[in-house]
């Protein structure tokens, strides 16, 4: 490889808005056969907004709503912001506040422990949920929205729906991506109902998508990948994709993302958009093609 080609290749990238961490990295691009997508922040926007409140007989929704958001106003999650944004109001301060990665949030509001966020968090305790929230709870993720439990003193009182909206681009981002010959597979912690809802929405298979993968879980999934014999690019946004990231054949990190997967990407795509994924890779190859 001439060093002189592999410059320009750089150069071009940063005229694309591709920050490349060195020449070395377009190397790595040349085998990749898949490209792994996270899915909140990188295939949606990420901004997620509260959308309803549905709370047990016996529970005032308004009340339900206020004890989720006291304890989320201690998240950085964009679902737990949602929540604390979606209840407009003086909070109750939270206190023994702890996140749990990839399930949710716990924390005592007004002497009451309080945990909010998705199914297997509320299992995880032992704590049921009641049929007529569990029907709630289905019906959002048909709708392709995060459903967000609300439980307190040991019982689900609430569902809260938050939804995240596909980014414009991300349909034509995948069939680029296809038409380079890659297969794209969507990769997320959310619900499978959700994130098959987001796959049919830019045309990634039901086949394709892996759900409900815990946080550390989600490099174990480029491994298998890579021991199946795939050469692996992913993307992702989230402190929970950098270790993917770091493992992947090729890192590309959204630079609307966190610091840390900006620094265990190989790529930074600048403005966030998932159209120069594509772009990128097809950079590296005739950069490449010219150097041989
Ligand atoms: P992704 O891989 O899509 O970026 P995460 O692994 O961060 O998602 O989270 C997986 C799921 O865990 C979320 O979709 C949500 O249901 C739940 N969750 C995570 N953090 C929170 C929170 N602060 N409040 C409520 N639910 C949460
Ligand atoms: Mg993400």
């Amino acid at each position: 490889a001439t060093p002189t080609a592999l410059m320009v290749g750089t150069g071009r990238g940063a005229q694309l808005g591709i920050l490349i961490k060195g020449p070395e990295v377009l190397e790595s691009t040349r085998r990749v056969d898949t490209v792994v997508l996270d899915k909140t922040g990188t295939v949606t926007s990420g901004r997620m907004e509260l959308v309803s409140v549905v709370a047990a007989a016996s529970v005032d929704d308004r009340e339900a709503l206020r004890y989720a958001a006291a304890v989320e106003q201690a998240s950085e999650h964009p679902v737990g912001r949602a929540v604390a944004a979606g209840f407009g109001g003086e909070l109750p301060p939270v206190s023994e506040f702890a996140s749990v990665p990839g399930l949710g949030v716990r924390g005592t509001v007004e002497g009451r422990p309080v945990l909010v966020g998705r199914g297997a968090l509320l299992a995880a305790e032992g704590i049921p949920v009641p049929a007529e929230l569990a029907a709630a709870s289905g019906e959002a993720a048909e709708q392709g929205r995060t459903a967000v439990l609300v439980a307190w003193d040991g019982s689900v009182r609430a569902v809260l729906a938050v939804a995240d909206t596909v980014k414009p681009s991300s349909a034509e981002a995948v069939a680029r991506l296809r038409a380079l010959g890659l297969k794209p597979i969507l990769l997320t912690g959310d619900n499978a109902a959700v994130a098959r809802a987001v796959a049919a929405e830019v045309g990634i298979a039901p086949g394709d998508v892996i759900a409900e993968v815990l946080p550390q879980d989600k490099v174990e999934v480029v491994r298998r990948l890579q021991a199946e014999g795939r050469a692996v690019a992913m993307v992702g946004d989230g402190v929970n994709d950098a270790a993917a990231l770091a493992t992947a054949d090729l890192g590309l990190a959204m630079g609307t993302g966190t610091d840390a997967a900006i620094q265990a990407g190989d790529l930074t795509l600048v403005r966030g958009d998932l159209r120069v994924a594509a772009d990128a890779i097809r950079l590296a190859r005739r950069t490449l093609a010219t150097i041989k």
